[in-house]
């Protein structure tokens, strides 16, 4: 699966999850009365006031959020037996500093993507654990936006808002969040197949697969 901001979710198979209307919602909400906030007097109790309802907001889309994704999730393990995502911790850090400069609501909308990707990532893994599934977490090096997963060659650096390009070496047309899905999937599995043989016979590969940790798991029996 590709991870990201245009759809929180995009499959292999073309399958998009959007981030849920209802977020955005209260992310408007959020940035209405953070404007508020800084109206009020320093020190006063309509300030105090102010920050409360900005905390509350906070802790109702925490916990949207997270039954939102609880759906998403149960659905993806459950239909799957291994699962491939990159490797989220870092590409939060990364958009977060493009982001800089930008104007507060999309930077909210920032945080509370990112904050989705990390709940992601979060429920992925307990839930491979309970249902006996494989999460692969690929490298933060792996080009799975510029490879084409057609023939693997590589495309050209592209803008965040570049949605679909041509391969110059094979003029596949390619989505870019599928075309992403595509490649982290076979580079995925790829390490799920090196791990799966370095495994004694009748061990079941474990729940998480982390590629940047690979020279650390056990070595062929
Ligand atoms: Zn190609």
């Amino acid at each position: 699966m590709d991870v990201g901001l245009a759809s929180l979710v995009t499959l292999d198979d073309g399958t998009r999850f959007d981030h849920p209307r209802l977020l955005r919602r209260y992310a408007e909400k959020l940035a209405r009365l953070q404007r508020e906030l800084h109206k009020k007097v320093r020190g006063s109790r309509n300030r105090g006031k102010a920050k409360q309802k900005i905390a509350r907001v906070h802790g109702l889309l925490a916990d949207k959020r997270k039954d939102m994704l609880d759906k998403l999730t149960t659905r993806l393990v459950r239909e799957n037996q291994v699962l491939v995502v990159e490797d989220l911790s870092v590409m939060t850090l990364l958009r977060a500093a493009r982001g800089r400069g930008r104007r507060r609501k999309a930077r909210l909308n920032q945080a509370i993507a990112d904050a989705s990707w990390g709940e992601l990532l979060r429920q992925l893994r307990y839930k491979c654990g309970w249902y006996g599934r494989t999460l692969v977490i690929v490298d933060r090096f792996f080009p799975s936006t510029r490879r084409c997963s057609a023939c693997h060659a590589m495309g050209p650096r592209m803008d965040v808002s570049v949605r679909e390009w041509t391969c110059p070496a094979c003029g596949a047309l390619l989505d870019r969040d599928v075309n992403a899905a595509a490649n982290l999937r076979d580079e995925g599995m790829r390490l799920y197949w090196l791990m799966a043989a370095s495994l004694p016979p009748g061990r079941k590969a474990p729940a998480v697969i982390k590629a940047s940790e690979f020279e650390e798991c056990p070595p062929a029996a």
